[in-house]
């Protein structure tokens, strides 16, 4: 006999007549508890909404674009002989891995969970590396120890500050205008409002994460992970997961100054993006890339920020140039700029948190509201009991890996912030690419050429390939080519001429080794560098490839014409004769 029942829309709160963006299952479909049936967007997030009984699909009533509310139904669904069907169905399925032996979802021996990948991490790498390998046909769970996937660069990383960068640019470029007949009033900061927005953004983000990750059939289980052995890890639910393969993309976290008070005064970059409130007079503690870029959201917001830095200029490692004109802005902008300077005691006082410093350019001591430490992250390689997987861990937090991603046990792989090289997330999502390619049986190397970096502060900063520092270091023989925006009718046109874009070729070919750009959207720019790097390319193919004008792309191509002698944008003497 045979029984049906309809499958209805969940709770969903506040929301109603939330349309449907895409269907996941069709008439004849078995199905199974926590099959994603359709998938539904709110202006906030996108979300799966699953099947709370099992059975064979024999009537859809959604389509997409509909509009679907708690209650409505979405499909009809017979009950009888499931466990048969769905025996029918599997067999039915194309093997989910290219390996024979491999179990799909199946405990081995005694573990809670099994899987042929188990992804520890769901950051850029892990998620990545999860999506990657599934496609592949990999049987794969990705563990993640918070209650949310997408990690720091979208939970507390990349994008939230991203968000609060765009309000502070909109604030200051409003400002900006006052010079050129267009006034506004003085922005009222409604920290709460903005902080709503910036969270729906991760929502939505973290949400399609949850979308696709179902839609690939990854496996998501809750839990912090450490291994047992070299092919099970133990979650501290007390739930096992066996492998066959590992990806440890468990990332980094911020490191702390030794000693700090326990005060909500003093946070790190996590608790910046809380924006709790506006202080007054805040520190920012480490002059890297994201100290500044906090300081310069809290400085737009009507902080007034300091920035201490131990070595002798900020961004520590970048080409000096490349600094100048982001330095004229934030001199003018910032209380004070505190280089070559050591923050030598913190303590929380009732009136404030008190620094004291030693430099030369320094207060011996001074109160502040908020002191942001972002003094830089440290690996979470050693927080995983990875020696008893035998996987070896440095000092530092990193596991060493090949350029297949393998670390020293030829089944466990290591991706993103933990092994080595800079912490950015389109790092980690490129090797998450190659781990799991070669998981799934392909020959992936990670062989970039170059690796961008940006500081998305205002003026941003960001850099490809070769920078001087290292061309000098290495002694490499390289020639300069430079544009200054002054010259940019785009760059005046946005009233924003004080940056520069630069490119290292090489002198005896005159392929580009390199590039730099300060200014507005150089992080969206610098992308042109990186490709022309990628493809070995040569100053004349840079250009003689037409860019649109007037845009602040051009000013690649006329560096590279400046290089090669045939610029007509500036008057520059000839270096080279054609
Ligand atoms: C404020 C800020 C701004 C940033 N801005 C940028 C930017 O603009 N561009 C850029 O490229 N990079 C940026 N980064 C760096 C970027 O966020 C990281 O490089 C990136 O997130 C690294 O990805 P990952 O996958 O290696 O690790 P993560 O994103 O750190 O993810 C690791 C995940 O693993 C989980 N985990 C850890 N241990 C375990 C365990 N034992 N068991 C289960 N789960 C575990 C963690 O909870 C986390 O979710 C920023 C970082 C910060 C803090």
């Amino acid at each position: 006999m045979t029984d049906t029942t309809q499958l209805r829309v969940p709770d969903l709160g506040d929301f109603e007549d939330v349309e449907i963006i895409e269907i996941l299952a069709a008439i004849g479909d078995i199905i199974a508890v926590d099959d994603p049936l359709i998938t539904i967007e709110t202006d906030k997030a996108s979300m799966d909404i699953p099947a709370e009984i099992a059975g064979k699909i024999v009537a859809l009533d959604v389509e997409v674009g509909g509009k679907v509310s708690s209650g409505s139904i979405i499909a009809e669904v017979e009950l009888a002989e499931i466990s048969e069907q769905c025996e029918q169905s599997e067999q039915k399925k194309p093997a989910a891995t290219k390996s024979k032996e491999t179990p799909i979802n199946q405990p081995i021996g005694d573990a809670t969970h099994s899987a042929k990948l188990l992804v520890i991490g769901s950051g850029p790498g892990g998620y990545t590396a999860a999506f990657r390998a599934a496609d592949l046909g990999v049987d794969v769970i990705m563990v993640e120890k918070w209650p949310v996937i997408g990690g720091v660069c979208l939970n507390v990383g990349c994008i939230p500050s991203k968000a609060y960068l765009h309000a502070a640019k909109v604030i200051d470029d409003a400002e900006a205008m006052a010079d050129h007949g267009v006034t506004f009033d003085k922005p009222k900061i409604n920290s709460k409002k903005l902080r709503d927005w910036k969270n729906g953004i991760i929502r939505k983000l973290t949400g399609g994460l949850q979308t696709m990750a179902k839609q690939r059939k990854v496996k998501v289980v809750n839990g912090l992970a450490k291994f047992e052995s070299a092919n099970r890890v133990v979650l501290d639910t007390g739930e096992t997961i066996d492998f066959e393969y590992c990806i440890i993309a468990a990332g980094s976290k911020p490191t702390m100054l030794p000693g700090l008070p326990d005060d909500p005064r003093i946070v790190d970059s996590t608790g910046a993006l809380e924006l709790t409130s506006i202080p007054k007079k805040m520190l920012v503690v480490g002059g890297g890339i994201i100290g500044l870029e906090m300081a310069c959201v809290y400085a737009a917001l009507g902080a007034r920020v300091s920035v201490v830095e131990l070595a002798d200029n900020l961004m520590p490692g970048t080409d000096p140039d490349l600094l100048r004109p982001f330095m004229k802005i934030i001199k003018k902008r910032y209380e004070s700029i505190m280089v070559s300077t050591k923050v030598t005691g913190i303590n929380a006082t009732k009136s404030g948190i008190e620094v004291s410093f030693e430099g030369n350019n320094a207060p011996q001591t001074a109160l502040y509201d908020r002191v942001l430490i972002a003094i830089g992250r440290k690996a979470n390689g050693n927080l995983l009991d990875a020696d008893k997987a035998g996987v070896s861990v440095d000092e530092f937090g990193i596991i060493n890996v090949d350029k297949q991603m393998r670390t020293n046990i030829k089944h466990i792989f290591a991706i993103g912030d933990l092994a080595g090289g800079p912490m950015l997330a389109h790092k980690a999502s490129h090797e998450a690419k190659v781990a799991a390619e070669v998981i799934a049986g392909e020959k992936s190397y990670f062989d970039a050429r170059a690796i961008p970096s940006v500081a998305y502060t205002d003026p941003e900063i960001a850099w490809v390939g070769l920078t001087e520092l290292e061309a000098k270091a290495k002694n490499i023989d390289y020639e300069k080519a430079q544009f200054p925006w002054a010259a940019s009718g785009r760059a005046l046109a946005i009233d924003r001429p004080e940056g520069f874009t630069k490119l290292l070729f090489d002198k005896k070919t005159s392929r580009i080794l390199g590039g730099a750009i300060v200014g507005q959207n150089a992080g969206d720019l610098i992308s042109e560098i990186g490709f022309a790097i990628e493809m070995g390319s040569d100053a004349s193919d840079i250009s003689l490839t037409i860019h649109p004008h007037p845009t602040l792309s051009e000013t690649i191509a006329f560096s590279s014409e400046a290089y090669e002698g045939t610029l007509t944008d500036l008057y520059i003497p000839k270096k080279k004769s054609s």
